[in-house]
């Protein structure tokens, strides 16, 4: 048994951060994710691309965001225990239970959940063969890009994530996208560059087709596309590339007998507790009127979770409101020597 003042469920961009927001308040923090990686969606799901709208930082990628939140959180030493979901959270006297799929069992004073959109899987090509060419030569997201430069790419799917990638990959390689309607969905000026790149004859684009079979036996050689006529192309394609969205599965969460919105946790706006005491919810997880999912409006509810963990981890302290640009105690935990040469 493994005992903390708060464990945090999910390594996303949110949960890291509130592990930060745990730290410098003085509260130790475990932090728990299915995945076998940290930086939730920044890093499962677009980790090259770069983010405009994080406060006081122009342009980085999901990938530097991540990387940036754990130089962050490094001075705090919370460990992080990754592929493993949790499973089970129960009550016990003043304390929470929390049971992961590896049956690792914490003993906390508070909760943060962090899960994002819960699990979150590709929805994935239904052709029974694909499976077996997954992670070979089919994949529902690109971890590298050097990867796919000089291949034939056949990219399937209508909104931003297929637009974009068709785009940026075409840039090194032969990409074929293809899109079961006519109309793609994605943003106006990814459809138009589309386009260009199309007119000039840098991608190729078959709409309204869809996969029909895959050509090759250890490594994929072509693809049947067919269309709503019943109308066959064979396209030579080394790698497929599917962009059909997320299934949103939110997995055990759903048990643990918290105020449900949809798939969301309700809470309120003013530390973001849930209706369970001690439990709080923060990031794209977490509802209440107004919300926007967005990283931004997640690392102000951690600031406010946070404090609101401390209650009930230090029961008999008073919370201090404090600057880290002021406060010894502050800095002390970030092991700051020299403000100076800082
Ligand atoms: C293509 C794309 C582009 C985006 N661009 C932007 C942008 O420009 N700006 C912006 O602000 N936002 C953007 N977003 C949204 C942003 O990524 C999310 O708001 C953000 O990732 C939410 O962070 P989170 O930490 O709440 O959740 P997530 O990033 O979803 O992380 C949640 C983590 O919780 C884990 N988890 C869930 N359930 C459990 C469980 N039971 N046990 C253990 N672990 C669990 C998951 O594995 C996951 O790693 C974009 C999203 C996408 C898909």
């Amino acid at each position: 048994m493994i005992s903390t003042d708060v464990i945090v469920i999910g390594a996303g961009p949110v949960g890291l951060f509130a592990v930060h927001q745990l730290g410098i308040i003085g509260l130790k923090a475990e932090i728990i994710d299915n995945l076998n990686k940290v930086g939730g969606q920044c890093s499962e799901l677009y980790p090259d691309k770069p983010i405009y709208d994080i406060p006081g930082i122009p342009k980085c990628t999901g990938e530097t965001l991540t990387e940036n939140l754990m130089e962050q959180i490094e001075p705090f030493g919370s460990k992080i225990h990754l592929n493993e979901r949790v499973q089970e959270v129960v009550k016990e006297g003043t304390k929470w239970k929390v049971t992961t799929s590896k049956q690792k069992i914490f003993n906390t004073s508070a909760i943060i959940i962090a899960g994002g959109v819960g699990s979150f899987e590709p929805r994935k090509f239904s052709l029974k063969d694909s499976e077996n060419f997954e992670g070979k030569s089919i994949f529902y997201s690109v971890k590298d890009k050097s990867f796919f430069e000089n291949k034939d790419i056949c990219i399937f799917g209508g909104g931003d994530s297929a637009l974009d990638w068709s785009i940026e990959l075409s840039k090194k390689s032969k990409v074929t996208l293809v899109h079961r309607r006519d109309e793609f969905r994605g943003a106006n000026k990814s459809i138009e560059i589309v386009n260009k790149l199309k007119k000039d004859g840098k991608i190729q684009v078959e709409t309204p087709y869809q996969l029909e079979s895959i050509e090759g036996k250890d490594k994929i050689k072509s693809v049947m596309i067919k269309n709503e006529d019943g109308k066959n192309k064979k396209i030579k394609a080394d790698i497929l590339l599917g962009f059909f969205g997320l299934i949103m599965q939110l997995g055990p969460i759903a048990n643990w007998g918290l105020g449900m919105d949809k798939k969301t946790i309700a809470v309120n706006t003013e530390n973001f507790e849930t209706n369970q005491k001690g439990i709080f919810a923060v990031g794209d997880i977490c509802s209440y009127p107004g919300k926007l999912k967005l990283i931004l409006s997640g690392f102000h509810e951690t600031a406010l979770a946070a404090r609101g963990c401390f209650k009930y981890a230090r029961p008999n302290e008073k919370y201090r409101f404090e600057f880290t640009t002021t406060s010894k105690s502050i800095k002390k935990r970030l092991g700051v020597k020299n403000d100076k040469q800082e």
